[in-house]
């Protein structure tokens, strides 16, 4: 499938620039209120010791910048950061070859953290715990089990599904914590930074707009900053303003909430297909052509964090509030006329 534009995913235009956004100071490191408060205890106490941190484990959605606080977490402790990831760590021997090369209280960031092999798991256990490996050397009955001591090192790890990290993993992390979409206010202030580092020019009204349409995700703020940027550039003064944003906004259709087309898709399929629901995750995926795992990930977490849809032992289930931005009457258990634009992929496919 395409990418979306409002997709909280990392797409190819982002690598370069995400870069160059990021904040790299926790005071600039906007919203996350009480994370940062423990962050900062943890990052002073650990400090003044001379110590590692604590292991940290970041969840939420992607784009909420779980990533730029590990960097962030490195430069305010003043240590390197070592970036991976729960399926590039393929073996032990792959695990033991990173964790060997790290300096004293260095970070390890392993991002999403639950797709860690059993065996791979294994190995983080002591490497966590006691700061040591163990490694079998040899094979069969001359095969000998060797204690390596390591430096000691902060893991944090990140994940968009924090039930899925096995549960003796989760509790070697001291802290835990969840990131939570940001309100307009807060992405006002990110996309403001933002302007400055790319020297747009920029209104407060029309920043607002922008950030109202972020889905609560400083990367699509970001993104739809970059995009607004080139339409003022080339059909307008290069100003971004209300009008400018606006203008820029509907044309790539996000809609005022910053849902788009597959958003709208997604719930109407289970508004006119499915009565409202509940509706299975994987026959809302199959009618947009996607894999649920993207679904449950990517699109579903902001529709659950503005209430329209819910999730029920059964499935999910459109609220009337969703019923009411998409414009129609709220009658659950009950499927209205389709739309044409339904009805016509109905034909289509028989
Ligand atoms: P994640 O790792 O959760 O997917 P990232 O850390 O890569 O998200 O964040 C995506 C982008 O959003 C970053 O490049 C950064 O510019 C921006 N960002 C995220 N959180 C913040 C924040 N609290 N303040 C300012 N910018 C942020």
């Amino acid at each position: 499938m395409e990418e979306r534009l409002v997709s909280s995913a990392e797409q190819i235009e982002d690598t370069g620039l995400d870069r160059t956004l990021r904040p790299r100071r926790l005071a600039e490191y906007v919203g996350q209120g009480r994370v940062k408060e423990n962050l900062t205890i943890g990052i002073t106490a650990a400090r003044q010791r001379g110590e590692a941190l604590e292991h940290v484990l970041l969840y939420g959605p992607p784009g909420l910048g779980k990533t730029t606080l590990a960097h962030i977490i490195g430069h305010e402790m003043g240590v390197n950061v070592r970036i991976t990831s729960g399926p590039a760590i393929e073996r032990p021997g792959d695990l033991a070859a990173v964790l060997t090369g790290l300096q004293p209280n260095d970070i390890l960031f392993i991002d999403e953290v639950h797709r860690l092999s059993r065996v791979v798991e294994e190995v983080l256990y002591p490497a966590m715990e006691e700061f040591a490996i163990d490694i079998v050397i040899g094979k069969g009955p001359g095969a000998r089990s060797l204690r390596l001591n390591l430096k000691p090192f902060t893991l944090i790890g990140a994940t968009t599904r924090f039930a899925m990290v096995s549960a003796p993993l989760r509790d070697r992390f001291g802290l835990v914590h969840r990131l939570e979409f940001y309100d307009a206010v807060d992405l006002q202030q990110i996309i403001s930074r933002s302007a400055g580092i790319l020297e747009v020019d920029a209104n407060d009204d029309g920043l607002a707009e922008i950030a109202r349409r972020s889905r609560g995700t400083p990367r699509v703020a970001n993104r739809l900053l970059r995009r607004v940027r080139d339409y003022a550039q080339v059909a307008a003064s290069g100003a971004i303003t209300k009008e400018v944003a606006l203008d820029c906004l509907a044309r790539l259709e996000v809609d005022t909430l910053g849902l788009d087309m597959v958003d709208h898709q997604v719930l109407r399929s289970i508004v006119e297909k499915f009565g409202g629901g509940p509706v299975g995750l994987e026959t809302i995926a199959a009618s947009i052509s996607e894999d649920s795992d993207t679904v449950m990930d990517v699109y579903e977490p902001y529709l659950l964090q503005l209430g329209f849809l819910e999730r029920t032992p059964r499935g999910r289930v459109a609220t009337r509030l969703a019923y009411e931005h998409l414009g129609l009457e709220y009658t659950p258990g009950k499927a209205p006329p389709p739309s044409p634009q339904l009805a016509m992929d109905g034909m289509e496919s028989q």
